[in-house]
């Protein structure tokens, strides 16, 4: 017997209604069961059943202009390898077509220190009225202050992850909105001072160049359609939660970004659950109302021992986990 209904072989059409009603409930029931049978079945971070959709963001290259960043030696606002890293973030930008728009200011460190920062904002067709803005700290922290060696406290890090990843990620996006350019306009912000001081409570001497950014917008009314901060995306070992304030003061850019990439197959790295609060260089965009979040894997290492330590590496990051976030970030481009 197939399927179909047949008129006439004695119950009304409304008792058929019923139990075609009654068979599909059955049916959504069942559906329901196995998933949450899945559900429980599945690790949370069980990998994801979605296939993975890739696109032409090269991951590699990423990891090369990375290792470019670290080879001028630790960043830190003042010295030599932070001017010749900045001045390089330019060339390359310049070099993919963006319009470049630098910001320079004297910053007074608690310490009385001067300290030359330099913003650098890349424009990919800087006449599009609908902009996203991309954003990463290029500066590293000047002290190693997590080493347990006390001597070690005072020496400078490499920054493989905490400064170069994100720069790497841009520039290889870069080259990406160079061959195919976005539908919207695409801001590249690369901030400086993110890491000079303390986070404390209270803060001092961090988060510099978003913060004077946030008061010295491009332009009047700038109001990107959304905003993400990229920060610690390069580590091997790559998972990245939903940060608290970001969920708390802009859901829909959360949602925007974590659907994105769990219909892309990456929802074992993009874990959608909130877990950590982090004070970080979307808060003074957050501030002045645009909506910025904060895509970080803040768990960098054995108990997160590599974070703000000489143990942050080239060899600790890898070009498949800036594929897997450059595949997203380019994606929401499209
Ligand atoms: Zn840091």
């Amino acid at each position: 017997m197939d399927g179909r209904r047949r008129m006439g072989d004695g119950r009304s059409e409304m008792a058929d209604r019923r139990e075609l009603k009654r068979g599909l409930s059955g049916v959504a029931l069942a559906l329901a069961l196995s998933a949450m049978l899945t559900a429980c079945a599945r690790k949370p971070d069980a990998p994801p059943v979605r296939p993975i959709v890739t696109t032409e963001f090269d991951g590699d290259a990423a990891l090369k202009y990375a290792a470019a960043q670290v080879a001028f030696g630790p960043r830190v606002p003042g010295s030599g390898a932070h001017r010749k890293a900045g001045d390089w973030i330019v060339a390359q930008m310049k070099a993919r077509g963006a319009t470049v728009v630098e910001q320079t200011w004297m910053h007074t460190a608690q310490s009385a220190r001067k300290l030359p920062l330099r913003n650098i904002l890349a424009r990919f067709n800087p006449q599009a009225r609908n902009r996203v803005l991309y954003l990463t700290h290029w500066d590293t922290r000047p002290t190693a202050d997590m080493e347990p060696d006390p001597a070690d406290q005072l020496l400078p890090i490499d920054g493989a992850n905490d400064g170069a990843s994100g720069v790497g990620l841009f520039v290889a996006l870069a080259d990406a909105l160079q061959k195919k350019p976005s539908a919207f306009g695409v801001d590249l912000l690369f901030v400086d001072g993110e890491d000079y001081g303390e986070f404390g409570p209270p803060l001092v001497d961090v988060l510099l160049g978003s913060t004077y950014f946030a008061s010295h917008l491009p332009e009047s009314g700038y109001k990107p359609v959304f905003g993400i901060l990229f920060d610690m995306i390069g580590d091997a070992d790559l998972r990245i939660p939903q940060e608290i304030n970001s969920v708390q003061m802009a859901p829909d850019v959360v949602q925007r970004v974590w659907s994105k990439a769990e219909e892309m197959g990456r929802g074992s790295v993009f874990v959608t659950r909130a877990e950590q609060q982090i004070t970080d260089d979307h808060i003074p965009l957050l501030s002045v109302g645009l909506k910025v979040i904060d895509v970080i894997d803040l768990d960098y290492g054995p108990g997160n021992s590599y974070h703000h330590s000489r143990q942050d590496t080239m060899d600790k990051i890898s070009a498949a986990s800036l594929k897997i976030v450059g595949d997203v970030a380019l994606a929401l481009l499209r």
